[in-house]
């Protein structure tokens, strides 16, 4: 997502809003499981001091996960938030080394990408362990039925090894 915020003309301590919907899924998100069932909306809220940009983006998807217990897939709402500061490459050459770098864009000729931050928000948002619900009972380790929607006996009927022992004492 590349922006040319030169061209939107800010003074000094002005802001602007944009809201930008993203269609399809990137490809990368299926190595995590997962797809976008929805377009990705992107806002930024950029803000001019007068030598750069301060970019405040927020991004609500809505994915398809599914759940580590019981393996069903399950609609998820994702919401993020990213800051970056946008110099341009130019007052970047005259500049020291900045202290934190993953804040830091730079803008060729005022274009900049947000790409990457938006990549890495969804990545940072994206549940690490997707449970359908906080309280999911997940499936039979036995007759794999999901427990949430069955119930089941198996559970009784395995017996511990050490009581095994002690039934063919009875
Ligand atoms: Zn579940
Ligand atoms: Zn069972």
């Amino acid at each position: 997502m590349r922006i040319n915020l030169k061209q939107l003309r800010l003074r000094s301590g002005q802001k602007k809003t944009m809201q930008e919907k993203l269609e399809g899924s990137p490809e990368w998100l299926k190595e995590m499981q997962t797809v976008l069932t929805d377009s990705l909306s992107v806002e930024l809220q950029v803000e001019f001091t007068g030598k750069q940009w301060v970019v405040r983006g927020t991004l609500q998807a809505s994915l398809q996960l599914t759940c580590s217990r019981c393996l069903k897939e399950f609609p998820y709402r994702l919401e993020g938030n990213f800051e970056r500061i946008v110099v341009s490459t130019t007052d970047m050459k005259m500049r020291k080394p900045l202290e934190d770098d993953d804040v830091y864009l730079f803008a060729e000729e005022g274009w900049a990408d947000f790409g990457q931050a938006i990549e890495e928000t969804l990545v940072l948002n994206i549940p690490m362990v997707p449970l359908c619900r906080e309280d999911c009972s997940g499936l039979c380790a036995v007759c794999g039925k999901n427990l949430n929607e069955e119930t089941c006996h198996c559970r009784n009927d395995v017996i511990d090894p050490r009581l095994e022992k002690l039934k063919n004492l009875l």
